[in-house]
């Protein structure tokens, strides 16, 4: 019926041009098509991020690369000359957010053709915003301004303090087996990445003018930052509407103190061992490089119920202070060395065991008490893919290990996610409801039953424009 009433209207059409080209009439007044037609996405299961329950045979109308509206078939009124895009049976979500990602890193050859690569990887599995965590805001939004085969991307400025640059505590080991010792900044810095200095004798608006004239929206706050240079940092970010994140603990200040100084949200969850030494340790820790010896000792399951600890975390519950716990992260590492079989386990291992199920314990405390999660993998943009952290095994963890809900879980990806990133992407991205961006996923399978239907994505939508994993994954959608 369908192709027979288009076949009727293409010769009714061609009879009206063959008039009027024929002078046989009076010209025909042509109706110059919409300049943004509508598309109706029809008889999906949609799962819109509001938190309300899914609606089945649901009508979600996109127009120039905003959602126009989004319900029930009798809630949204197709207008007529609307595309129509059938998806029975399937499920429509909200386009998924990383809130912690890497993505360029100069000596690794991620600047070119394998961040393009990485990032039309991300968008292939529904990722259609991510938020860099920290390397260089302005060489990395020039590159992805060049590309549109990416997810929409966020980067924060890092921001240290001065132990970070001048202290040469960090032993690099060169290709001739020769180890030297060089500030962490400097070792960042032969990345690319970009961090500021910050000392409490600074003018703490002038680093985020900086941070905000290289395109940053917030600040990362890195390492070794008092709690005085935190709160002054934190203030004159939120006086230019910029939000401030950073590591728990930022090294000496401590994650309560953190979310005292009103830091918007904080990342690694196994950063919380920090709670658990005092102040002097803390300092002392910083300066003589034994951070990881010592968290390995202190970081156990038991310890994730540490008073102090569970203070920290009542305190981000109460201010609505974001969290982060990037379990994915701390999961491959361990993977890897599980594979590398060593004999005699180096300190980064140690580290990276005891901080795996210290991590897991700390985040189900956090869910406990109230804490907002948002998800984030800490995933880099190069190596080999399957080694990469993923929000996809960021989101199974929060399952299999914390615990949660499915839907919980895809709240954290979605609409709290966006509310994490704070200002203009939480008012646009996260939730499929009017004004927002079509940034949407089209499943085959349920993600509330299980998550890992998240895996059987048909297309991505972002701004309206639709993508399919074949074609990003393939090579055809070269930028
Ligand atoms: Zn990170």
């Amino acid at each position: 019926m369908k192709s027979s009433s288009s076949v009727l209207s293409a010769v009714l059409l061609l009879g009206t041009w063959t008039l009027s080209a024929c002078g046989g009439g009076p010209p025909q007044p042509r109706v110059a098509p919409p300049p943004h037609p509508t598309l109706a996405i029809i008889r999906t299961n949609l799962w819109d991020g509001t938190g309300r329950a899914p609606v089945s045979n649901a009508v979600t109308l996109v127009r120039a690369g905003r959602i126009v509206c989004a319900g029930a078939a009798g809630e949204c009124r197709i207008p007529p000359g609307a595309r129509i895009l059938d998806g029975q049976g399937r499920w429509l979500i909200p386009g998924l957010i990383d809130s912690h990602v890497h993505l360029l890193f100069l000596t690794h050859g991620s600047a070119g053709q394998e961040l393009s690569l990485d990032l039309r990887n991300l968008l292939a599995q529904g990722v259609t915003t991510v938020r860099d965590m920290g390397t260089s805001p302005t060489g990395l939004l020039t590159r992805v301004n060049a590309l549109t085969a990416s997810p929409r991307v966020y980067a924060m400025q890092l921001v240290a303090g001065r132990r970070f640059f001048f202290n040469g505590f960090q032993g690099i080991r060169t290709s001739r087996g020769t180890v030297y010792r060089q500030p962490p900044a400097m070792a960042m810095q032969s990345l690319g990445w970009t961090p500021l200095l910050y000392t409490p004798n600074d003018n703490a608006d002038s680093v985020v003018e900086v941070a905000r004239k290289a395109g940053a929206m917030g600040l990362k706050l890195y390492a070794q930052l008092d709690t005085e240079s935190v709160r002054k940092l934190t203030e004159a970010a939120h006086r230019a509407g910029m939000p401030v994140w950073g590591h728990a603990w930022v090294q000496p200040a401590s994650a309560l103190e953190q979310v005292l100084a009103t830091q918007d949200g904080l990342v690694h969850a196994a950063g919380l061992a920090g709670e658990l030494f005092s102040h002097e340790e803390r300092d002392t820790l910083v300066n003589d490089g034994k951070l990881q010896v010592a968290t390995a000792e202190v970081a156990t399951v038991g310890s994730a119920h540490d008073p102090r600890i569970l203070a920290a975390l009542d305190s981000m519950a109460a201010r609505g202070t974001f969290f982060e716990p990037t379990l994915d992260a701390t999961r491959q590492s361990v993977a890897y060395y599980n594979a590398k079989r060593r004999h005699i386990p180096s300190d980064q291992e140690n580290y990276v065991r005891a901080a795996s199920g210290f991590g897991i314990e700390i985040t189900r405390e956090a869910v406990k008490r109230g804490v907002r999660i948002s998800a984030g993998s800490d995933h880099v943009a190069y190596g080999p893919a399957i080694e990469r952290a993923s929000l996809f095994g960021e989101l199974r963890l929060l399952v299999d290990s914390v615990a949660l809900t499915p839907q919980a879980a895809l709240l954290a990806a979605t609409r709290d996610a966006a509310q994490a990133l704070g200002g203009e992407p939480a008012k646009r991205l996260g939730t499929i409801e009017p004004g927002r961006y079509a940034d949407l996923v089209m499943l085959s399978k349920n993600p509330l039953e299980d998550i890992a239907n998240l895996e059987s994505v048909e297309w991505v939508m972002k701004g309206g424009r639709i993508w399919r994993p074949g074609q990003l994954r393939s090579g055809i959608a070269m930028r």
